[in-house]
Order: structure tokens, then C-alpha cells, then sequence
């Protein structure tokens, strides 16, 4: 079927985002006939590029998404996800989504591959990690530097490693980790903490956790491919004084970004840009757009939970679109 160039290809169901929650969308919305069109990110439109797939595809083995007893690499993972909505009739288009018009139904969607329109629209955006900025930092990526305890923590066995942070996301990922490592010693570039009282007290209590404040990460020492990440050189922001400790590995928990640039303006959001739904539901402010996933989400953050909400979308949608025809 040919769609004049002219004419904007109208689809029931358009998806932004290609991580669980997306995909899990997609695959109830595929199944229940609604054809679904999923933009899953790589156009390269976007500066920093977009990832296709989301956030388990810089992790390494998935050891908590049930159904995977002996575990499941990340990537792996979501190439399931996709070959399972692709078999129910989703068409994944490798392009970014660079702007919506929401002002009208059906939504305007405009992508690096060109524009569509859809009668229902689902936000999976997803969420990215904040980074130090460190070249060294994007050096070490899956070679010892890491933005998630929950994700990497069990592959850091018997090792010294170091935390960076002030925030509660720093403290728990901190206290995890003292599973595995020898040493956890947590960097943090203020003498203040910003997380709460009862996790930096947790934090302090554990023997095997060092707070260190008024230091930064200066830069992150190792060879690759092996051994990867070997230290860090630290620096003190009230003498300027620099040292070097050995650590087998960083983790970075210096907070979150939701992926919620396109929706500044148009959709609720709380000051830190998640988007807002309606309790108990995946709908926005505005009929026939629903949110789901990290971009919803700071609380839980996990690959089972996004992937439920994108399945709660697809019915939200579903159920709104049986009402709006
Ligand atoms: P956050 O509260 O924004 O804290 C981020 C921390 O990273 C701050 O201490 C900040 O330092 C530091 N930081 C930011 N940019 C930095 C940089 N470029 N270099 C060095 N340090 C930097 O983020 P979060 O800890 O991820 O928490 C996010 C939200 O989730 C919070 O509302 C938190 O309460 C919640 N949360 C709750 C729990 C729980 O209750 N169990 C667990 C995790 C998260 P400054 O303090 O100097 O700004």
C-alpha cells in the first residue's frame, strides 16, 4: 500500500520508544488488532543518538526479569521483546521522533523517516542516566563504569569499588553493593548529602562503606580490554589537592533524566520532568495520549515494572479508542 507523499499515513496506535515499557505496548496493541507503529529510537536525529531499545542494552546480564532463571543478557532481552511485537503486526520504524503536535486529534507525529498521524499516541521515552562528563567515563563503559548497582552490581565480586553521589539513589546503590565488593567508598562533591537522613545513617553504619565528601571524580584510571577500570584519581574541592585510590570499578548515582524533552510545555510534568498521569492509570492530561515507563517513573526504574505500565497503556488506548470511534 502506497501512502501519497503529500498525505501523512494515519495509524491507531503510535508508540515513542523502543525499551520494556514500549514494546510491551506495542505487543498488546499488536494483538489486539491496532496495528501499532513503534518508533524505537536510532535515527540519528538526535544528539546524544538515541539508543534503540533503552537502557538494557548498556547493561550485561539480567538477572531479576522473572521468566530467565539462569539469567538473560539485556540486549538479548530486548531483542525478544521486539521479535515478539513484531510478530503481532507491529511495524518498527529506526528513526527519531522530533516533534508532536498534540493540539488536535489525531496527533501529529514527526520523525527523522517522516511524519505520521495517529488517533492515539503512547509515550515510552524512557529515561537516561546522568554522567560525570568524563571522556574516561564513556572509555570504561561496561569495562568497570556503570549507572546501575541492581544491573552490574553482582559482577563486581571481591572488589574495591566506588560510588558516586550525594543523593539516596548513591546511598542504596552504595549499601547493595556491599554484597559484593570489599570496600564500597562513596564520593561526593559537597559536604552535605542531599539524600535522607535514615539512608546516609544506613550508609555510615555499614563497615564497609567510606563517605568521602568534597571530592570529585577527576578522572578514571584502567586499561582496556583488560583489566578495565583499575582506580580513580580524586580531587578535593576545597584544596585542590589530588590523589589516586584503586577501585575495580565506579558506579555512577548521580540521578536520572526522563526522556521528556519533546513534551515540555504540553503534558504535566514534576520539576524534575517525569511525566504525570492519572493515579491508577497510564493517561496524561490530554484524551488518547497515555505514559509509560521510566518517564513516569523515578520510583521504581525496573525493566518488569516499565513493561507493566506499557501493558496497561495499550489497554488505556485500547479502551479509549473503542470509546472515541
Ligand atoms: P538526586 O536526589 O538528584 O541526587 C543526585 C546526587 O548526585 C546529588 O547528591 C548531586 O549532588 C549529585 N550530582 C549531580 N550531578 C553531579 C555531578 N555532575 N557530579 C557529581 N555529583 C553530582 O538523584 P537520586 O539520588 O537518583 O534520587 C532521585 C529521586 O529518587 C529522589 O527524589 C530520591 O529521593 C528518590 N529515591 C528514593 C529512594 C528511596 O527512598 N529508597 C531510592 C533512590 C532514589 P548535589 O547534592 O551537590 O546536587
Amino acid at each position: 500500500m502506497t501512502t501519497p507523499e503529500h498525505i501523512p499515513e494515519h495509524v491507531k496506535v503510535c508508540i515513542i520508544g523502543s525499551g520494556p515499557a514500549g514494546y510491551t505496548a506495542a505487543i498488546y496493541a499488536a494483538r489486539a488488532n491496532l496495528e501499532p507503529t513503534l518508533f524505537e529510537g536510532g535515527g540519528a536525529a538526535i544528539e546524544p543518538f538515541t539508543l534503540p531499545g533503552g537502557q538494557l542494552m548498556i547493561t550485561t546480564e539480567v538477572e531479576n526479569y522473572p521468566g530467565f532463571p539462569n539469567g538473560v543478557q539485556g540486549p538479548g532481552l530486548m531483542d525478544l521483546f521486539k521479535a515478539q511485537a513484531q510478530r503481532f503486526g507491529t511495524r518498527v520504524r529506526t528513526a527519531d521522533v522530533t516533534a508532536v503536535d498534540l493540539s488536535v486529534r489525531p496527533f501529529r507525529v514527526t520523525a527523522s523517516d517522516g511524519t505520521i498521524v495517529a488517533e492515539s499516541l503512547i509515550i515510552s521515552t524512557g529515561a537516561s542516566a546522568k554522567w560525570i562528563g568524563l571522556p574516561s567515563e564513556k572509555k570504561f563503559q561496561n569495562y568497570g563504569v556503570s549507572a546501575c548497582a541492581t544491573c552490574d552490581g553482582a559482577l563486581f565480586k571481591g572488589r574495591d569499588l566506588v560510588v558516586v553521589g550525594g543523593g539516596d539513589t548513591a546511598m542504596e546503590e552504595a549499601t547493595f553493593l556491599t554484597r559484593f565488593a570489599t570496600k564500597v567508598i562513596l564520593v561526593h562533591r559537597r559536604d552535605e548529602f542531599r539524600a535522607s537522613r535514615i539512608m546516609v545513617d544506613r550508609a555510615r553504619l555499614n563497615p564497609k562503606i567510606e563517605l568521602m565528601t568534597n571530592t570529585v571524580v577527576e578522572e578514571i584510571l584502567g586499561d582496556l580490554p583488560k583489566p578495565g577500570v583499575t582506580g580513580v584519581r580524586l580531587r578535593d574541592t576545597r584544596h585542590h589537592s589530588t590523589r589516586e585510590i584503586k577501585a575495580g570499578g565506579v558506579f555512577v548515582a548521580i540521578g536520572h533524566e526522563p526522556n521528556s524533552q519533546l513534551f515540555r510545555g504540553v503534558l504535566d510534568m514534576d520539576p524534575n520532568g517525569y511525566l504525570l498521569t492519572k493515579p491508577g492509570s497510564t493517561a496524561t492530561k490530554i484524551p488518547g495520549v497515555f505514559a509509560c515507563g521510566d518517564v513516569a517513573d523515578h520510583k521504581y526504574r525496573q525493566a518488569v515494572t516499565a513493561a507493566g505500565t506499557g501493558c496497561m497503556a495499550a489497554i488505556d488506548a485500547e479502551r479509549f479508542l473503542a470509546h472515541h470511534h
